[in-house]
C-alpha cells in the first residue's frame, strides 16, 4: 500500500508500520488538541499527559522497579560516553570491558575524567564476548561498563558479567527491549533510541536512585543526571516528538505481548539466518557462535566482489542497507524488533538462492 521496502540498516532503522500509521493519523491534530505533537509546549497539559504515559509504558514493559529513574536526554548514545564518568566516578576509577568500537570509544572518553582499567579488550576483530574468568575486574571501581550488543560486529552479551556490589553500566542502544532482562542487575542502562526503540535525537537513561550522588565533579548542566532527574528531564526543552514516538513504540511492544513475546520472535528470526550460515561453506559468520547477536547478523561471502553483488541484488529485491560496517566489511543484517519475520524469511530465501547461483 505504501510501496515500502525492507530496511536492514543498523540505525536509524525501520520503525513498526503501525507506529508510522499512528503518527500520520495524529500528525495534524493530536487527539482533538488541534495541533501536532511537534507544535505543543512541553509544559502543556496535552504534552505532559503524553510524557507521563510514555514513562509509565516503558516502566511497565521493561518491568522497571520504583527505585530507578527514567531520563530522556538529547545527544544520542555518545553523549552518555561522557556523562557516565562525569556522574558516576566517585573514587575516580572504573572498569571498562571492550568488545567493540563503541565500548572502546566510551573508554577513551572516560579516560579524560578518571583512571580507566581495561578489564578485557577484544581487539581488532571483536568476534568474542568474554566469560567471567576472562575479565580482570578491579576491587575498587566505581562502576563496570559494558556494551550489551555490538552493533558493528554482531556480538551480544548472553550472560552479563558478575560485578558483586559494583554497579554495572550497559550501553543497550542496539538491543534494548529485544529480550527480557532484570533491571536490578544494572546500576544504569542507556540507549540511543534510533535503533531498537524509536528515532534519532533521543537518549534513554535508566538509573538507580543511589547512583544519583554528588561526586563533586564540575559538569555541563545537561549532563548532570541529578539535575535531569530533579527536573524530570525538563530542565530545558526535551526532544518532545522523539519522546512521543518512543511512547508509541513502547505501546506497540506492549500490544505485541511484551518483550517476552518479542524475544521469542527475535530468536526465531536470528536462527533463520544463522542456520543458513552454519550449514554453508559459502557464507562465513563473523562472530564466535557463543557470542552472536540476535539483532545484528554479520557474515561474509567468499570474496569482496560477491559481497558487493549480494548487496546489489538484495537491493533490487527490496532489501536495503545490508552492507557491513566499513571496518568489518561483508554483510550485516540488522533485524531489530520492528523487522517482521516475513522480511527475514525473504532474506533467508534470497541467501539460499544466491548461494546456489554463485557457489
Ligand atoms: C549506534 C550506537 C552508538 C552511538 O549512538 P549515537 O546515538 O549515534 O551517539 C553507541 N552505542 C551503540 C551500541 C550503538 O549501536
Amino acid at each position: 500500500m505504501y510501496d515500502r521496502i525492507y530496511n536492514f540498516a543498523a540505525g536509524p532503522s525501520q520503525l513498526p508500520l503501525e507506529v508510522l500509521e499512528e503518527i500520520s493519523k495524529d500528525l495534524f491534530n493530536y487527539h482533538g488538541s488541534g495541533m501536532s505533537v511537534m507544535e505543543m509546549s512541553h509544559r502543556s497539559k496535552d504534552y505532559l499527559a503524553i510524557f507521563e504515559e510514555v514513562k509509565a509504558t516503558i516502566k511497565r514493559i521493561m518491568n522497571i522497579p520504583d527505585n530507578y529513574q527514567i531520563l530522556f536526554i538529547q545527544g544520542g548514545a555518545t553523549e552518555e560516553f561522557s556523562a557516565i564518568p562525569l556522574n558516576l566516578l566517585k573514587k575516580g576509577k572504573a572498569d571498562y570491558i571492550i568488545t567493540g568500537n563503541f565500548s572502546k570509544k566510551a573508554a577513551e572518553e572516560a579516560k579524560k575524567y578518571g583512571e580507566i582499567n581495561i578489564a578485557y579488550d577484544g581487539k581488532e576483530d571483536y568476534v568474542h564476548i568474554p566469560s567471567q574468568n576472562e575479565l580482570k575486574l578491579s576491587d575498587d571501581a566505581d562502576y563496570v561498563y559494558i556494551c550489551a550488543n555490538n552493533t558493528v560486529y554482531g556480538t551480544e552479551w548472553q550472560n552479563y558479567p558478575k560485578t558483586r556490589d559494583i554497579p554495572l553500566v550497559a550501553d543497550m542502544s542496539s538491543d534494548i527491549c529485544s529480550k527480557v532482562i532484570d533491571i536490578n542487575d544494572f546500576g544504569l542502562i542507556y540507549a540511543g533510541c534510533q535503533k531498537n526503540f524509536g528515532i534519532a535525537g533521543l537518549g534513554l537513561v535508566i538509573i538507580r536512585d543511589d547512583l544519583l550522588y554528588d561526586n563533586g565533579i564540575t559538569k555541563p548542566v545537561l549532563m548532570d543526571y541529578r539535575i535531569q532527574a530533579k527536573n524530570d528531564s525538563m530542565y530545558n526543552t526535551p526532544n518532545t516528538f522523539a519522546i512521543y514516538v518512543l511512547g508509541l513504540v513502547a505501546k506497540w511492544i506492549e500490544n505485541k505481548g511484551g518483550i517476552k513475546e518479542l524475544q521469542k520472535i527475535n530468536e526465531k528470526k536470528a536462527r533463520l539466518l544463522y542456520d543458513i550460515i552454519d550449514n554453508s561453506d559459502f557464507y562465513k559468520g563473523h562472530a564466535d557462535k557463543d557470542s552472536r547477536s540476535n539483532m545484528n547478523i554479520t557474515f561474509a561471502l567468499p570474496d569482496k566482489e560477491l559481497d558487493e553483488l549480494f548487496v546489489k541484488e538484495a537491493t533490487k529485491a527490496g532489501m536495503v542497507s545490508l552492507k557491513g560496517y566499513r571496518t568489518v566489511g561483508g554483510i550485516r543484517a540488522s533485524i531489530y524488533n520492528a523487522m517482521p519475520i516475513e522480511a527475514v524469511e525473504k532474506l533467508a530465501n534470497f541467501m539460499k538462492n544466491f548461494e546456489k547461483e554463485h557457489k
